[in-house]
Protein backbone atom coordinates (compact mmCIF):
# COMPACT_ATOMS: atom_id res chain seq x y z
CA UNK A 1 0.00 0.00 0.00
CA UNK A 2 2.27 2.55 -1.10
CA UNK A 3 1.25 6.09 0.51
CA UNK A 4 0.42 4.37 3.83
CA UNK A 5 1.61 5.48 6.88
CA UNK A 6 0.85 2.39 8.72
CA UNK A 7 4.18 2.85 11.09
CA UNK A 8 3.91 6.42 12.63
CA UNK A 9 5.56 6.08 16.58
CA UNK A 10 7.84 2.29 15.17
CA UNK A 11 11.11 1.92 15.60
CA UNK A 12 13.22 -0.38 12.85
CA UNK A 13 16.58 -1.36 13.13
CA UNK A 14 17.25 -2.97 9.13
CA UNK A 15 20.92 -4.69 8.42
CA UNK A 16 23.19 -4.31 5.87
CA UNK A 17 20.70 -1.00 4.57
CA UNK A 18 23.03 1.73 2.50
CA UNK A 19 22.00 -0.05 -0.93
CA UNK A 20 19.94 -2.65 -3.09
CA UNK A 21 17.20 -4.49 -0.62
CA UNK A 22 18.13 -3.16 2.25
CA UNK A 23 18.41 0.53 1.71
CA UNK A 24 14.95 0.31 -0.39
CA UNK A 25 13.06 -1.44 3.06
CA UNK A 26 14.84 0.88 4.94
CA UNK A 27 12.84 4.11 2.94
CA UNK A 28 9.58 2.14 2.45
CA UNK A 29 9.75 1.78 6.73
CA UNK A 30 10.86 5.39 6.80
CA UNK A 31 7.95 6.64 4.19
CA UNK A 32 5.50 4.70 6.26
CA UNK A 33 6.18 7.14 9.52
CA UNK A 34 8.95 4.36 11.23
CA UNK A 35 12.45 5.45 12.74
CA UNK A 36 14.80 3.93 10.90
CA UNK A 37 18.19 2.81 12.26
CA UNK A 38 20.40 1.94 9.02
CA UNK A 39 23.82 0.19 8.98
CA UNK A 40 26.56 -1.67 7.11
CA UNK A 41 30.16 -2.43 7.32
CA UNK A 42 31.44 0.68 5.53
CA UNK A 43 31.25 4.02 7.22
CA UNK A 44 31.04 5.92 4.07
CA UNK A 45 28.19 4.12 2.94
CA UNK A 46 26.42 4.54 6.10
CA UNK A 47 26.62 8.39 5.89
CA UNK A 48 25.72 8.38 2.15
CA UNK A 49 22.45 6.15 3.09
CA UNK A 50 21.65 8.78 5.75
CA UNK A 51 22.11 12.02 4.09
CA UNK A 52 19.97 10.61 0.50
CA UNK A 53 17.06 9.32 3.27
CA UNK A 54 16.94 12.65 5.31
CA UNK A 55 16.88 14.76 2.37
CA UNK A 56 13.64 13.18 1.20
CA UNK A 57 12.12 13.80 5.26
CA UNK A 58 12.76 10.86 6.57
CA UNK A 59 14.00 10.16 10.68
CA UNK A 60 16.98 8.06 10.19
CA UNK A 61 20.24 7.65 12.04
CA UNK A 62 23.26 5.57 11.04
CA UNK A 63 25.50 2.72 12.92
CA UNK A 64 28.39 1.07 11.30
CA UNK A 65 27.49 -2.63 11.69
CA UNK A 66 29.25 -5.92 10.29
CA UNK A 67 27.02 -7.83 11.43
CA UNK A 68 29.66 -10.70 12.09
CA UNK A 69 31.44 -8.27 14.56
CA UNK A 70 30.16 -8.74 18.14
CA UNK A 71 31.20 -4.76 19.19
CA UNK A 72 29.18 -3.68 15.93
CA UNK A 73 25.98 -5.54 16.89
CA UNK A 74 26.27 -4.11 20.63
CA UNK A 75 26.63 -0.80 19.20
CA UNK A 76 23.54 -1.16 16.70
CA UNK A 77 21.26 -1.74 19.14
CA UNK A 78 22.58 0.17 21.96
CA UNK A 79 22.59 3.61 19.47
CA UNK A 80 18.74 2.63 18.63
CA UNK A 81 18.21 2.77 22.30
CA UNK A 82 19.87 6.04 23.29
CA UNK A 83 17.79 7.69 20.47
CA UNK A 84 14.66 5.71 20.66
CA UNK A 85 14.44 3.87 23.52
CA UNK A 86 12.19 0.95 22.01
CA UNK A 87 12.40 -1.28 19.04
CA UNK A 88 9.70 -2.24 16.99
CA UNK A 89 10.89 -3.63 13.77
CA UNK A 90 14.02 -6.01 13.10
CA UNK A 91 14.87 -6.39 9.43
CA UNK A 92 17.97 -8.82 9.13
CA UNK A 93 19.36 -8.44 5.74
CA UNK A 94 22.37 -9.35 5.74
CA UNK A 95 23.63 -11.97 3.57
CA UNK A 96 27.25 -13.27 2.27
CA UNK A 97 27.54 -15.45 -1.21
CA UNK A 98 31.65 -15.64 -1.32
CA UNK A 99 31.89 -18.61 -3.83
CA UNK A 100 30.71 -20.50 -6.69
CA UNK A 101 32.48 -23.90 -5.85
CA UNK A 102 30.31 -26.81 -5.29
CA UNK A 103 29.53 -27.65 -1.20
CA UNK A 104 32.11 -30.00 -1.22
CA UNK A 105 34.82 -28.06 -3.00
CA UNK A 106 33.83 -25.24 -0.72
CA UNK A 107 36.71 -24.62 1.81
CA UNK A 108 35.93 -24.81 5.89
CA UNK A 109 36.73 -21.06 6.50
CA UNK A 110 34.13 -20.02 3.66
CA UNK A 111 31.40 -22.77 4.99
CA UNK A 112 31.94 -20.71 8.77
CA UNK A 113 31.74 -17.35 6.57
CA UNK A 114 28.53 -18.62 5.23
CA UNK A 115 26.72 -19.44 8.18
CA UNK A 116 28.30 -16.82 10.13
CA UNK A 117 26.70 -13.87 8.26
CA UNK A 118 23.71 -15.34 6.58
CA UNK A 119 22.21 -17.28 9.57
CA UNK A 120 23.93 -17.05 13.07
CA UNK A 121 24.26 -12.83 12.58
CA UNK A 122 20.54 -12.94 12.90
CA UNK A 123 20.56 -15.12 15.71
CA UNK A 124 22.77 -12.71 17.58
CA UNK A 125 21.26 -9.49 16.58
CA UNK A 126 18.01 -10.89 17.96
CA UNK A 127 19.61 -11.69 21.16
CA UNK A 128 21.08 -8.19 21.36
CA UNK A 129 17.50 -6.20 20.51
CA UNK A 130 15.46 -8.65 22.68
CA UNK A 131 15.08 -7.30 25.69
CA UNK A 132 13.99 -4.04 23.71
CA UNK A 133 11.65 -5.43 21.81
CA UNK A 134 7.81 -4.20 22.33
CA UNK A 135 4.85 -6.18 22.74
CA UNK A 136 3.54 -5.97 18.72
CA UNK A 137 6.89 -5.90 17.69
CA UNK A 138 7.86 -7.76 13.88
CA UNK A 139 11.16 -9.53 12.73
CA UNK A 140 11.65 -10.01 9.06
CA UNK A 141 14.29 -12.20 7.72
CA UNK A 142 15.65 -12.33 4.32
CA UNK A 143 16.27 -15.33 2.84
CA UNK A 144 16.23 -15.97 -1.22
CA UNK A 145 14.59 -18.56 -3.82
CA UNK A 146 17.82 -20.19 -3.44
CA UNK A 147 16.59 -21.58 -0.13
CA UNK A 148 13.79 -23.83 -2.47
CA UNK A 149 16.14 -24.64 -4.87
CA UNK A 150 19.59 -24.17 -3.98
CA UNK A 151 21.30 -23.66 -7.58
CA UNK A 152 24.51 -25.29 -8.19
CA UNK A 153 26.71 -22.48 -8.53
CA UNK A 154 24.97 -20.42 -5.22
CA UNK A 155 24.62 -24.03 -3.63
CA UNK A 156 25.83 -23.09 -0.15
CA UNK A 157 24.67 -19.92 -0.13
CA UNK A 158 21.30 -21.20 -0.83
CA UNK A 159 21.43 -23.94 2.02
CA UNK A 160 22.07 -20.97 4.27
CA UNK A 161 18.77 -19.68 3.08
CA UNK A 162 17.04 -22.81 3.52
CA UNK A 163 18.20 -22.45 6.89
CA UNK A 164 16.72 -19.37 7.82
CA UNK A 165 12.83 -20.96 6.65
CA UNK A 166 13.86 -23.13 9.77
CA UNK A 167 14.95 -20.24 11.60
CA UNK A 168 11.95 -18.38 10.83
CA UNK A 169 9.40 -21.22 12.14
CA UNK A 170 11.21 -21.94 15.39
CA UNK A 171 11.75 -17.98 16.49
CA UNK A 172 7.87 -17.42 16.21
CA UNK A 173 7.01 -20.44 17.95
CA UNK A 174 9.87 -19.04 20.64
CA UNK A 175 8.98 -15.32 20.26
CA UNK A 176 4.89 -15.29 19.86
CA UNK A 177 2.99 -14.19 21.04
CA UNK A 178 4.32 -10.48 22.06
CA UNK A 179 6.79 -10.89 18.26
CA UNK A 180 6.16 -12.12 15.04
CA UNK A 181 8.48 -13.59 13.29
CA UNK A 182 8.30 -14.06 8.95
CA UNK A 183 10.31 -14.14 5.94
CA UNK A 184 10.83 -12.81 2.84
CA UNK A 185 12.23 -14.78 -0.02
CA UNK A 186 13.50 -12.51 -2.92
CA UNK A 187 13.67 -13.62 -6.62
CA UNK A 188 16.10 -12.07 -8.94
CA UNK A 189 16.77 -8.56 -8.01
CA UNK A 190 19.20 -6.60 -9.98
CA UNK A 191 21.60 -5.02 -7.09
CA UNK A 192 25.57 -5.28 -6.86
CA UNK A 193 24.71 -8.20 -5.33
CA UNK A 194 23.05 -10.19 -8.42
CA UNK A 195 24.75 -8.12 -10.72
CA UNK A 196 25.01 -11.16 -12.60
CA UNK A 197 21.39 -10.86 -13.82
CA UNK A 198 22.33 -8.14 -16.57
CA UNK A 199 25.55 -8.61 -17.54
CA UNK A 200 24.44 -9.49 -21.09
CA UNK A 201 20.83 -9.36 -22.50
CA UNK A 202 20.87 -13.11 -22.57
CA UNK A 203 21.31 -13.76 -19.30
CA UNK A 204 18.46 -11.10 -18.44
CA UNK A 205 15.95 -13.06 -20.62
CA UNK A 206 16.76 -16.56 -18.92
CA UNK A 207 16.18 -15.04 -15.80
CA UNK A 208 13.10 -13.35 -16.86
CA UNK A 209 11.55 -16.07 -18.49
CA UNK A 210 12.25 -18.18 -14.89
CA UNK A 211 9.07 -15.95 -13.54
CA UNK A 212 5.88 -16.24 -14.35
CA UNK A 213 5.33 -12.24 -14.79
CA UNK A 214 8.36 -12.17 -17.15
CA UNK A 215 10.25 -9.07 -15.19
CA UNK A 216 13.21 -9.20 -12.78
CA UNK A 217 11.74 -8.37 -9.16
CA UNK A 218 12.55 -4.46 -8.03
CA UNK A 219 14.19 -3.52 -4.07
CA UNK A 220 10.74 -1.42 -4.22
CA UNK A 221 8.74 -4.63 -4.53
CA UNK A 222 10.94 -6.51 -1.42
CA UNK A 223 10.06 -3.26 0.44
CA UNK A 224 6.30 -3.03 -0.21
CA UNK A 225 6.31 -7.04 1.20
CA UNK A 226 8.75 -6.03 3.94
CA UNK A 227 6.37 -3.22 4.90
CA UNK A 228 3.46 -5.71 5.38
CA UNK A 229 4.90 -7.66 7.12
CA UNK A 230 6.08 -5.05 9.67
CA UNK A 231 2.65 -3.51 9.70
CA UNK A 232 -0.22 -4.42 11.27
CA UNK A 233 -1.80 -5.39 8.30
CA UNK A 234 0.02 -8.63 8.63
CA UNK A 235 -0.74 -8.92 12.70
CA UNK A 236 -2.36 -13.02 12.55
CA UNK A 237 0.72 -14.09 10.49
CA UNK A 238 3.82 -15.75 12.08
CA UNK A 239 6.04 -18.40 10.84
CA UNK A 240 5.75 -17.35 7.43
CA UNK A 241 7.52 -16.82 4.53
CA UNK A 242 7.17 -14.94 1.53
CA UNK A 243 8.16 -15.84 -1.72
CA UNK A 244 8.34 -12.41 -3.54
CA UNK A 245 9.66 -13.91 -7.16
CA UNK A 246 6.99 -13.31 -9.85
CA UNK A 247 5.93 -17.03 -9.76
CA UNK A 248 9.38 -18.69 -9.52
CA UNK A 249 8.73 -22.08 -8.75
CA UNK A 250 9.37 -22.52 -4.67
CA UNK A 251 6.38 -24.57 -3.17
CA UNK A 252 2.81 -25.49 -3.71
P1 LIG B 1 23.37 -5.36 -2.27
O1 LIG B 1 22.58 -4.45 -3.12
O2 LIG B 1 24.71 -5.78 -2.77
O3 LIG B 1 23.55 -4.63 -0.85
C1 LIG B 1 24.26 -5.21 0.13
C2 LIG B 1 24.27 -4.31 1.38
O4 LIG B 1 24.78 -5.08 2.43
C3 LIG B 1 25.14 -3.09 1.27
O5 LIG B 1 24.51 -2.02 1.94
C4 LIG B 1 26.43 -3.51 2.00
O6 LIG B 1 27.08 -2.34 2.47
C5 LIG B 1 25.85 -4.39 3.08
N1 LIG B 1 26.66 -5.48 3.62
C6 LIG B 1 27.36 -6.42 2.93
N2 LIG B 1 27.93 -7.29 3.78
C7 LIG B 1 27.58 -6.90 5.04
C8 LIG B 1 27.87 -7.39 6.34
N3 LIG B 1 28.64 -8.45 6.52
N4 LIG B 1 27.34 -6.75 7.40
C9 LIG B 1 26.56 -5.66 7.22
N5 LIG B 1 26.27 -5.14 6.03
C10 LIG B 1 26.77 -5.75 4.94
O7 LIG B 1 22.59 -6.71 -1.90
P2 LIG B 1 21.05 -7.12 -2.07
O8 LIG B 1 20.90 -7.77 -3.39
O9 LIG B 1 20.18 -5.97 -1.72
O10 LIG B 1 20.91 -8.28 -0.98
C11 LIG B 1 20.26 -8.08 0.26
C12 LIG B 1 19.68 -9.39 0.76
O11 LIG B 1 18.76 -9.90 -0.21
C13 LIG B 1 20.69 -10.50 1.02
O12 LIG B 1 20.30 -11.21 2.17
C14 LIG B 1 20.54 -11.42 -0.19
O13 LIG B 1 20.89 -12.75 0.08
C15 LIG B 1 19.04 -11.28 -0.43
N6 LIG B 1 18.64 -11.66 -1.78
C16 LIG B 1 18.99 -10.90 -2.86
C17 LIG B 1 18.57 -11.29 -4.12
C18 LIG B 1 18.89 -10.49 -5.35
O14 LIG B 1 18.60 -10.99 -6.47
N7 LIG B 1 19.47 -9.32 -5.24
C19 LIG B 1 17.82 -12.47 -4.28
C20 LIG B 1 17.49 -13.22 -3.16
C21 LIG B 1 17.90 -12.80 -1.91
P3 LIG B 1 28.65 -2.32 2.94
O15 LIG B 1 29.47 -2.70 1.74
O16 LIG B 1 28.89 -0.91 3.42
O17 LIG B 1 28.73 -3.31 4.06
Amino acid sequence: MAGARRLEGKVAIVTASTQGIGFAIAERLGFEGASVVISSRKQKNVDDAVEKLRSKGLDVIGVVCHVSNPQHRKDLVEKTIQKYGHIDIVVSNAAANPSVDSILDTSESLLDKLWDINVKSSILILQAAGPYLQKGSSVILISSIAGYHPQASMAMYGVTKTALLGLTKALAAEMGPDTRVNCIAPGFVPTHFADFITKSDAIRKTVEDQTLLKRLGTTGDMASAAAFLASDDSSYITGETIVVAGGMPSRL
